[in-house]
């Protein structure tokens, strides 16, 4: 079995999915006792939340960056990076890596192209939403994105609520109405594309195919660490 390099902590509360996730899902697949070979490497979420607000994506590129080496020096076959928008970094770490990347935006796409998905909502930090280095990759792959016009509501959300384990009903309502809309307006499935959304809402609130970034990073990292 390969060893997972999982930078977590961006927020913890998805880490904790991770971890569940991978584990899950290695049992399901091996059976009996097994569970997987994971190094987690957790940072101080703050520290990169005030750098994303400063637009110093250098100084998140600088943690991200340490902690993967890290994991390489401890044995990871390979990394994830356990939040979307942390991968806007990924074009200035991976040269100084030996080992690879597990996309979390290439693991969803594959799964939107297995269903057939043509026009996809997308909703994430607003980095996310709004930046090229997640949204191109899909448009990339022939993918028609649509994001909410509530950009602001999604990202206070996220960063107010979610990462400090906050979960209100009213902003699991906002939510559902939000990807109602998108639906209305053409979408045919929608990425929770923050490792922390799932926790809020989840497929069966929704009749709409939910693309849970968290849950299929998490899934496609353990296949990955079983394939020889
Ligand atoms: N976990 C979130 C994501 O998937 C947001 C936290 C972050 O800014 O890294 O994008």
């Amino acid at each position: 079995m390969k060893k997972i390099g999982l930078i977590g902590g961006m927020s913890w509360e998805s880490t904790v999915t991770y971890y569940q996730v991978i584990n899950e899902t290695i049992k399901k697949t091996l059976g009996d006792l097994h569970s997987a070979e994971i190094i987690i490497y957790s940072i101080d979420f703050d520290t990169v939340a005030k750098a994303q607000e400063l637009d110093d994506w250098n100084t998140c590129a600088d943690i991200i960056l340490k902690a993967a080496l890290n994991l390489e020096k401890a044995g990871a076959h390979f990394i994830l990076i356990g939040a979307n928008t942390m991968h806007k970094v990924i074009p200035q770490i991976k040269d100084k890596l030996s080992v690879p990347i597990l996309h979390i935006a290439e693991a969803t796409i594959d799964r939107l192209k297995k269903d057939h998905i043509q026009t996809v909502a997308l909703l994430g930090t607003k980095y996310t939403m709004c930046q090229d280095f997640y949204k191109q990759k899909l448009i990339d792959a022939q993918l028609t994105v649509l994001i909410p016009e509530e950009i602001d509501t999604v990202n206070s959300i996220i960063y107010d609520e979610l990462c400090k384990g906050i979960f209100l009903q009213s902003s699991k309502e906002k939510l559902i109405a939000i990807i109602r809309r998108l639906k209305d307006k053409g979408a045919q499935g929608v990425i929770l594309g923050c490792t922390e959304l799932g926790l809020l809402v989840k497929q069966e609130n929704l009749n709409i195919p939910v693309y849970d970034t968290t849950l299929i990073h998490g899934e496609e990292a353990a296949l990955q660490s079983l394939e020889a």
